[in-house]
C-alpha cells in the first residue's frame, strides 16, 4: 500500500481486516501529515453531495473566476500540457447528461461508505470526534438558495433526504448567526469527523490487525519483479508485493507515468483555518453555499475551511484566500476576522476531470491497483474504497460496478 491518507489508510485497514499481508508505505513522517490532502480537511461525511466537480455552468464560472485569487475556485494561469489536458476531459465532463450519469455513481459510493463509517465509528469508541447528524447548508443569496433547492430537489430522486429550512430555523440552531440569510437545507444523513484522528486510527488498526507500517519512506518507482511479483523501489530499500495498491492522492500520477498510464489528476490546493470554536456553536457544521466556506466545530475548535485552487504543486499560502473565508465567517456567524489563529492549513485534493475517483487495476500491470482521484470526497469515501480494494485484491467480485471508476476511462 503506498500512501497514507484516508483512502491508503482505508484500504490497508480493510485488507488486514480480510487477513492479507499488508505494508503500508508513507513518505512522510506520520500518517495523514500536514502535506497530504486530508490533514485538515473540513472533516464532512457527505452521502448528501452527489453533484461532481465537473457539472454544466461550473468551467464557466471558474474562468470567469480565474484571475481573482480570493474568489472560492481559482485557476492559476499557467503554460501546463496536463493541466490543459485536465481542463479539456473537464470540459467534455461537464455536460448535463455526464453530470446526470456520474450522480448515481456518487450516491452508491457514498451510501455505501457512510454505513462503514458508522460501523468503523461504533468499533473506534467514535474517537475521532464522529457525529452523524447532519449538515446545514446556507445561502444568503435568493438565487443561490433557488438553485441549492432545484439541485436538492433532483439529489432527493436518487434518495438523497434533504429538507428545507427557514431563516428562523437555522437561528434556532445556530444561536451566534448574525447576516442575513435567504434560507437553507438540512441533509440528515451527512456528519463530520475530524480526517487525521479518523486516518490515523485506520492505520492503527490495520497494523493491530498485523499490517507493518513504514513511515517516512518515499516510492519512486514500480517495477516487474519476477513470477507476476511486484517491486516497489522506494528510498529506504526495495519491497517487493504480489500486489501492490497506489493510494497516493495526488501525487499518484507521478507514479503510474512509468506505467505508461499517464492519469489526468490535477492537485487542487484548498485551505482551512481553526479558531476558538465559540461557546454557542452546535455540534452541527454549517456549510455557506454562496460563500463556500464550510464551519465545523471539532472539539473546541471551529474549522472554516475549503476554495479550490488549480496552481499546480503551488502550495503557496495566498492569505487573500484565508481572509475570503475569514469574512464569510465573520459577516454570518460574527467571528471576527482578526480574532486569534490556532493553525491555518493547506492540501491538495487529488481531481479528476470527471469528478469520479480512479478504484481498478492498471491495464497490463494488473497486479497494481489504484485507489486515488477522490476529489473534495476522499474522507467520506475512504471506507468504501478500502471495501472495493479489499474485494478485488482478494479475487472477489466488486460489490459496486466499477466502470466508471476506471483508470482507462479518459483514454
Ligand atoms: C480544504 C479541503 C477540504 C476538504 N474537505 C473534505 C471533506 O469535508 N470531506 C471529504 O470527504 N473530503 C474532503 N476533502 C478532500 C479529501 O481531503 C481528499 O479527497 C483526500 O485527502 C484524498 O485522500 P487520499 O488518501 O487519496 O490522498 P491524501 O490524503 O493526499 O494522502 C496521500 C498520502 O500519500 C502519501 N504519498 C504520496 N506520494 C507518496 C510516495 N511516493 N510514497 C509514499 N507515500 C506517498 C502522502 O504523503 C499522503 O500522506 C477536502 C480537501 C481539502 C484540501
Amino acid at each position: 500500500m503506498v500512501g497514507g491518507g484516508p483512502v491508503g489508510a482505508c484500504a490497508a485497514q480493510a485488507l488486514a481486516a480480510d487477513g492479507a499481508s499488508v505494508t503500508l508505505i508513507e513518505k512522510e513522517a506520520e500518517v495523514c501529515p500536514p502535506t497530504s490532502g486530508a490533514h485538515a480537511n473540513c472533516g464532512l461525511l457527505v452521502p448528501s453531495y452527489v453533484t461532481p466537480l465537473a457539472a454544466p455552468g461550473a468551467l464557466g464560472q471558474g474562468l470567469r473566476w480565474m484571475l481573482d485569487s480570493s474568489s472560492p475556485f481559482y485557476i492559476a494561469p499557467r503554460p501546463s500540457g496536463a493541466l490543459l489536458r485536465w481542463l479539456w476531459l473537464y470540459r467534455a465532463a461537464a455536460t448535463t447528461a455526464r453530470a446526470r450519469a456520474a450522480a448515481p455513481v456518487l450516491h452508491a459510493l457514498n451510501v455505501a461508505s457512510a454505513g462503514l463509517h458508522d460501523t468503523l465509528a461504533r468499533s473506534g469508541g467514535e474517537r475521532w470526534l464522529y457525529h452523524h447528524d447532519g449538515i446545514v447548508q446556507a445561502y444568503e443569496a435568493p438565487d443561490a438558495m433557488d438553485e441549492a433547492a432545484e439541485e436538492a430537489e433532483a439529489a432527493r430522486e436518487l434518495g438523497v433526504r434533504a429538507d428545507m429550512l427557514s431563516p428562523a430555523e437555522v437561528r434556532a440552531r445556530f444561536p451566534g448567526l448574525r447576516g442575513e440569510l435567504a434560507g437553507a437545507l438540512f441533509f440528515p444523513d451527512d456528519g463530520h469527523m475530524d480526517p487525521a484522528l479518523f486516518t490515523r486510527a485506520m492505520a492503527d488498526s490495520a497494523v493491530a490487525s498485523g499490517a507493518v507500517a513504514h513511515r517516512g519512506t518515499e516510492a519512486i518507482a514500480l517495477e516487474p519483479a519476477g513470477a507476476g511479483a511486484v517491486k516497489v523501489v522506494t528510498t529506504r530499500g526495495d519491497f517487493v508485493a504480489d500486489q501492490v495498491v497506489l493510494a497516493a492522492g495526488a501525487w499518484t500520477p507521478a507514479l503510474t507515468k512509468g506505467m505508461g498510464l499517464t492519469l489526468p489528476i490535477e492537485p487542487a490546493k484548498g485551505y482551512s483555518v481553526d479558531v476558538d470554536r465559540p461557546a454557542d456553536f452546535p455540534e452541527l457544521p454549517l456549510y455557506l453555499g454562496d460563500a463556500h466556506c464550510v464551519l465545523t466545530p471539532l472539539g473546541d475548535a471551529l474549522r472554516l475551511g475549503s476554495t479550490l485552487e488549480l496552481s499546480g504543486w503551488d502550495m503557496t499560502i495566498r492569505r487573500r484566500r484565508v481572509a475570503g473565508l475569514r469574512r464569510a465567517a465573520e459577516r454570518v456567524m460574527g467571528i471576527p476576522e482578526d480574532g486569534p489563529v490556532r493553525q491555518i492549513w493547506r492540501g491538495p485534493r487529488p481531481v479528476t476531470p470527471d469528478g469520479l475517483p480512479v478504484v481498478g487495476r492498471v491495464p497490463r500491470r494488473e497486479r497494481v491497483i489504484l485507489a486515488t482521484g477522490h476529489c473534495m470526497l476522499g474522507l467520506s469515501l475512504g471506507p468504501v474504497t478500502g471495501k472495493l480494494v479489499a474485494e478485488l485484491a482478494g479475487g472477489r467480485p466488486p460489490s459496486l460496478d466499477l466502470k466508471p471508476l476506471s483508470p482507462i476511462r479518459f483514454g
